[in-house]
């Protein structure tokens, strides 16, 4: 055989079908709390892509191949999880991540343990929020690097296990920016508010879509500038830094959720630290 051919054959052999894109090097995180992302080849239309029975964000990448982009719930065990793709089954691997735990002290005692009429509001408020979580509307994130939504450094890491006074609590479910009150937040990328709120543990709040189930929460904002419906561009400010609802000072608490799993935001502006 020609070495030519030879030569060519090799390279056919030792590289993958595609490419490692730019999104794929820089969501691909999969631990619990992080994203997978996986590679679903060059077909003419979109496949279906469900995870954990939630529909899940299907893209081109270099406009060439598809990738689902996958989050991965913190509760999620390590180890070989399935992937409904187009009904078919397949499965990748979710690696090992530790997270570290924080101690806080709340002067507001009910914050850490409600009294039963707080929790009933806890309850109803949750269950508003889980709804937006599950939203899954068509169109097609602007931008998967997102922008930082506050000019500040990064305060807590997403994923800490929480004791608030002594006590376990829902582990840190995003990111904190300090920042002072007033500080504007912007949108980290083009998207539809679908939920604002002032809830018991978040204080004021926006949700907006960025589309295909990529969804942000703002909180503990001391002012709202949107209304729900508002269509908002990549940049555009939705609030102000506040101290409002479960806050020990004035911060920007920034959720990230892929198919209504809590993941990191760190990954969306490039800080992810293993
Ligand atoms: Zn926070």
């Amino acid at each position: 055989m020609p070495r030519v051919i030879v030569f060519l054959l090799t390279l056919v052999l030792t590289h993958p079908a595609h490419a490692e894109g730019f999104i794929t090097r820089l969501l691909n995180k999969p631990v619990p709390g992080g994203v997978a992302v996986v590679d679903l080849g060059d077909g003419a239309t979109a496949p279906q892509v469900r995870y954990q029975d939630k529909p899940a964000l299907v893209i081109r990448e270099d406009g060439q191949h598809w990738i689902a982009i996958l989050g991965i719930p913190l509760t999620a065990a390590p180890g070989v999880q399935q992937v409904e793709i187009d009904g078919n089954q397949r499965s990748f691997k979710i690696e090992q991540r530790e997270y570290r735990a924080q101690h806080i002290t709340l002067k507001n005692k009910r914050q850490v343990n409600p009294n039963p009429d707080d929790l009933k509001r806890i309850q109803q408020e949750l269950a508003e929020q889980t709804e937006a979580y599950r939203q899954f509307s068509p169109n097609q994130p602007s931008n998967l690097l997102f922008d930082k939504p506050v000019d500040g450094p990064l305060s807590s890491p997403f994923g800490l296990r929480r004791f608030f006074n002594g006590e376990e609590r829902n582990p840190h479910s995003g990111l904190d920016f300090a920042a002072k009150t007033g500080t504007p937040i912007k949108a980290p990328a083009a998207g539809r508010v679908i939920l604002i709120g002032n809830y018991f543990f978040n204080g004021k709040t926006v949700f907006i879509d960025h589309g295909q189930g990529l969804i942000s929460m703002f909180c503990h904002l001391s002012e709202i500038d949107v209304k729900v419906g508002n269509q908002l561009a990549r940049g555009e400010v939705l609030g102000k830094v506040g101290a409002t609802g479960r806050a020990t000072g004035p911060h920007l608490h920034w959720n990230v959720s892929l198919n209504d799993a809590r993941v990191d935001p760190a990954i969306f502006i490039g800080a992810f630290k293993p």
